[in-house]
């Protein structure tokens, strides 16, 4: 990384990660070695480490680094697990869950978004499969995951997503009314239930029927 990135990228993680709940290891060095700023326009990169989600094209964002961070702690993620996430927007997010040693696959819905992603991840070797699709149906194919993260907003749990999680598994996701304050929700999947804990206020973009 440049170096004047790289001071950047620390500073995120000591002010913005360290200093509010992030505990993890793992977590806190994933999100000091991803390169934000490759996942950001142009002429944004010189605001890719600071505390706020960035414009991305398309009426879409990339989510601020603790929220990124947040998330990713909080599916308890080790390496050699297999997750899913919907939403790829800028490939951020799932450069971090790679970074992780975790097998992403990754649904974006504009086909614009989904290969500009799948550009820069493949740019910077992480192992992920982009799928241009629709994030309400998941990735029957691959399922069951370990894990599911979803970072776009729906107003319910899609079913689906839930079929596709592994007993055991854990999905983190945020449910609210369009252009609204939405609830991050952490579902934990055990003998055919949902366990469901609110966790707290989050503003999304929209997940698009
Ligand atoms: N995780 C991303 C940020 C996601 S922004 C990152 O790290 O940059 C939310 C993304 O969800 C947007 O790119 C939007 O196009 C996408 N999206 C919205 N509805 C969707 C749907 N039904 N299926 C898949 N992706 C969807």
């Amino acid at each position: 990384m440049a170096q004047s990135f790289e001071m950047n990228c620390n500073k995120m993680v000591e002010e913005q990660l360290k200093t509010r709940s992030i505990k993890s290891n793992a977590v806190l060095e994933a999100m000091n070695n991803v390169p934000r700023h490759l996942f950001v326009p142009k002429k944004l990169q010189n605001f890719a480490y600071s505390d706020s989600p960035l414009p991305i094209g398309m009426g879409q964002t990339i989510s601020q680094p603790y929220i990124v961070a947040f998330m990713t702690e909080q599916l308890e993620l080790m390496p050699g697990m297999k997750i899913l996430e919907i939403g790829t927007g800028s490939g951020y997010q799932a450069a971090i869950l790679a970074y992780l040693g975790c097998e992403v696959y990754t649904i974006e819905l504009l086909k614009e978004l989904a290969d500009e992603a799948k550009k820069n991840l493949a740019a910077l070797n992480f192992n992920t499969k982009v799928k241009h699709g629709n994030g309400y149906m998941g990735w029957p194919e691959e399922a069951p995951f370990d894990a599911i993260i979803v970072t776009a907003a729906p107003n319910y749990i899609p079913e689906k997503l839930i079929e596709q999680l592994k007993d055991g598994g854990r999905m983190i996701i945020p449910v609210g009314e369009v252009h609204s304050v939405q609830l991050l929700k952490l579902i934990t999947k055990k003998d055919k239930k949902n366990i469901e804990k609110n966790l707290f206020s989050v503003m999304f973009v929209p997940m698009v029927e």
